[in-house]
């Protein structure tokens, strides 16, 4: 018998690359690159990158040019977002040669499927009863997103494992109440739940701001703007 052959490393489908600061959470302001993973299990209404979910589109890089591309950004910074970017198993092997590179490196999730990533921040984003599309695509959607977008056994796994925020995308007052049951439900510590408005214009945002930052200072949770929003307004790629 000959040995055993190494499994090839398998590409990563990406919509797209590019630099940019950090808009939310954490490390908002930080300069970032950004490594956008296509395709989602979710199909958020307000899903602001349609192009990962409600029409994905991406291109297969191999890891190596891709860790040669991110190297030549020359920022220390990565954030691997989506979509959904827990579904390609090749992730793993790409935040592995991050780390090892001494990157700094966000994972932006759902929160709904588990991998075993390398990873100095989790950024876990639940989705709301407020995220279920009701109406679109004839509401082809709703049963799927609805049966998958809170799974507690996976965000506790993820918790557990990774320095991480809790970040929540609230449209109105009603939202609240669900995330205080989330909250409770999976005993998280105030100061890592961070609010942030639904909102793709500074004016939403600013609106939904005023009323969420009040109900930050009355809970201990963080409040976050969407900063790219403010300064590029919802420009891909920015
Ligand atoms: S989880 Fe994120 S990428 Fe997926 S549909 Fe919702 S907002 Fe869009």
């Amino acid at each position: 018998m000959g040995d055993a052959v190494a499994a090839a490393p398998r590409p990563l489908n990406i919509s797209e690359i590019f630099t940019s600061i950090q808009g939310e959470g954490r490390h908002v302001g930080v300069p970032s690159v950004f490594v956008r993973l296509n395709g989602c299990n979710l199909r958020c209404v307000w899903c602001d990158t349609p192009y990962t979910s409600w029409k994905p589109e991406g291109t297969d890089w191999m890891l190596g040019g891709l860790l040669a591309h991110i190297r030549r950004q020359g920022l220390q910074h990565v954030v691997i977002t989506g979509g959904e970017p827990m579904l390609q198993e090749g992730l793993v092997l790409l935040t592995d040669r991050l780390a090892s590179m001494d990157f700094t490196v966000t994972i932006e999730t759902a929160g709904t499927v588990f991998l075993p990533v390398k990873a100095h921040l989790m950024s876990i984003s639940p989705k709301l009863a407020n995220s279920v599309p009701h109406r679109r695509e004839g509401g082809r959607w709703v049963v799927r997103h609805q049966s998958l977008r809170y799974q507690p056994e996976v965000l506790r796994k993820l918790m557990d494992n990774y320095d991480y925020q809790l970040k929540f995308v609230i449209m109105d007052q009603e939202d609240l109440q669900e995330v205080r049951q989330i909250v409770t439900e999976l005993e998280a510590p105030a100061d890592r739940v961070v609010l942030m408005g639904e909102g793709t214009d500074p004016g939403t945002l600013f609106e939904r701001g005023q009323w969420l930052a009040e109900v930050c200072k009355n809970t201990g949770y963080r409040y976050t703007p969407r900063l790219h929003i403010d300064l590029w307004g919802n420009e891909r790629g920015k």
